[in-house]
């Protein structure tokens, strides 16, 4: 049963999910979050895979999140003439002014600010870091000539990094503008936001947020540039959700500096509590084929044992052959590796007493400890924020976290979290009822089994919906 599983899919959206009956098959193989990306979708077809997903959810009682990522200032080259190839030492000159069709000695660049941006000796990468370029002069208004230092095929359209450059537009472009009012108004979950770079990054889309949405949506930042790298404190403590974008990070950084960087960012995320997804070429033969490499299975699991919420598909299932097949293949690795004894994230136990969530923070902490030491089967919590739900989930107990709400926007919202499963539930008056029901659901949704030990967590007094302060250990 792939609902039994406890490490999230996150799966991307593209021409090959445009029909239901992939996304439905997509859901009973395990996908729990499904992304769609804003550098290619119009809002009519993201508004109708929205729906599509909405009904699926109907029909299956299951709450697919959805995370619309937007495209951030991603850089492109313009159109090139067919067959063009540069070579070392070729000089190639840029132009940010207006488009035009490219040739081997010239071409368009997407970025207004290129030629004040760039300084003498910074690389321009080119597709992925297949071409690479060195600036030999600017003219600080629209013109820059470089120097091929790695050539190759120089094709339309392709993906632009300035990996020693100090960019100076922010991580919302006017695209990015409005595709967020359009997506305020959507039934979405989460938001991600592409090339951040520092607090003031976020900061910008929580202004936007607050001057245009009724509604507050959680953020995950990509981290994808080396200047996050160097504001990461200041990046997780206002983010809700972290994504390690490894196409565009092993661009910018070296691409072996990347594994570190992946395991520095799970760290900080679990003790920060907030969830962390792994992103890009996890299973990137399975757009083609329906086998993976060895190296990509390895690449899954190793995600799950660094600590990972969620791994994530890009053009496996946006444009590959076989979207649900390389679900079920995630699936299958993450069910045979997540609960094996070598996985232990060590957290420590929270300590500033001067919080206002510090005893709902030690009870979490304290109730995963106690599930783990007594072999509970799951931890059942209510929560009226989604607050408790991140703080079990990052302590990684073995027991599922059922978690009960009558918040419907959390339903979806959470399950892109390690271990979680929502239930809509509107508590009563009485704890001792709430348990037992809780318990109840726990039992029929098949999450545990007559004679197994349960934490749960509540608040007290009940009437008002407070933070959770008490725990009880309890038996079916
Ligand atoms: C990435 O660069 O790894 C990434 C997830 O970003 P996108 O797919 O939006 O380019």
């Amino acid at each position: 049963m792939s609902f039994l599983k406890k490490t999230k899919i996150v799966a991307t959206l593209g021409p090959s999910t445009r029909d239901i009956h992939t996304l439905e098959e997509m859901i009973l193989a395990g996908t729990n979050v499904f992304r769609i990306n804003f550098s290619h979708v119009t809002y009519s077809v993201a508004n109708m895979q929205i729906k599509m997903i909405r009904e699926l959810d109907q029909k299956h009682e299951c709450h697919s999140a959805i995370l619309a990522d937007l495209q951030g200032p991603k850089l492109r080259i313009g159109d090139i003439e067919p067959n063009s190839v540069v070579s070392v030492g070729d000089s190639v000159t840029f132009y940010s002014d207006k488009p035009f069709v490219g040739n081997v000695k010239k071409a368009y660049l997407n970025y207004p600010h290129l030629a004040k941006d760039v300084a003498i000796g910074d690389s321009i990468l080119i597709n992925d870091g297949k071409l690479i370029f060195k600036v030999i002069q600017t003219d600080k208004k629209s013109k820059i000539i470089t120097k091929t230092v790695q050539g190759g095929d120089f094709e339309s359209k392709k993906g632009v990094n300035l990996p020693n450059t100090r960019m100076t537009i922010g991580a919302l472009t006017s695209k990015d503008i409005e595709d967020a009012k359009f997506i305020f108004t959507q039934d979405v979950d989460w938001i991600a936001l592409s090339f951040v770079r520092g607090a003031e990054d976020l900061l910008a889309l929580k202004k936007l947020m607050s001057d245009f949405s009724e509604k507050t949506f959680p953020i995950i930042s990509k981290i994808e540039k080396p200047q996050a790298i160097d504001n990461l404190d200041k990046i997780i403590e206002l983010s809700n959700g972290i994504m390690v974008a490894r196409g565009d990070l092993g661009v910018e950084i070296p691409a072996a500096q990347v594994p570190l960087v992946q395991k520095k960012l799970v760290l900080l995320s679990k003790k920060a509590r907030i969830p962390v997804i792994i992103a890009t070429q996890m299973l990137e033969n399975m757009i083609d084929s329906l086998t993976p490499s060895r190296a990509e299975v390895n690449d899954v699991a190793n995600s799950v044992f660094d600590g990972a919420d969620a791994v994530m598909t890009s053009g496996e299932t946006s444009v590959g052959k076989h979207p649900a097949k390389v679900i079920s293949m995630m699936t299958s690795i993450l069910k045979t590796v997540e609960n094996a004894d070598l996985i232990k994230i060590h957290l420590e136990q929270p300590k500033n007493i001067q919080t206002t969530r510090y005893i709902t923070d030690s009870i979490c902490f304290h109730a995963a400890k106690i599930a783990n030491a007594i072999n509970a089967k799951a931890i059942c919590t209510l929560t009226n924020s989604g607050y408790t739900a991140y703080q079990i989930s990052a302590c990684r107990p073995s027991a599922y976290v059922l978690v009960f709400t009558s918040n419907k926007s959390l339903l979806s919202q959470l399950n892109l979290l390690w271990g979680v499963k929502t239930f809509y539930y509107e508590e009563g008056t009485k704890t001792d009822l709430i348990v037992e029901e809780v318990n109840q659901i726990a039992l029929e949704k098949g999450y545990v089994e007559k004679g197994d030990f349960l934490v749960n967590l509540t608040y007290i007094p009940i009437s008002e919906k407070g933070m959770v302060n008490t725990m009880r250990i309890t038996t079916i």
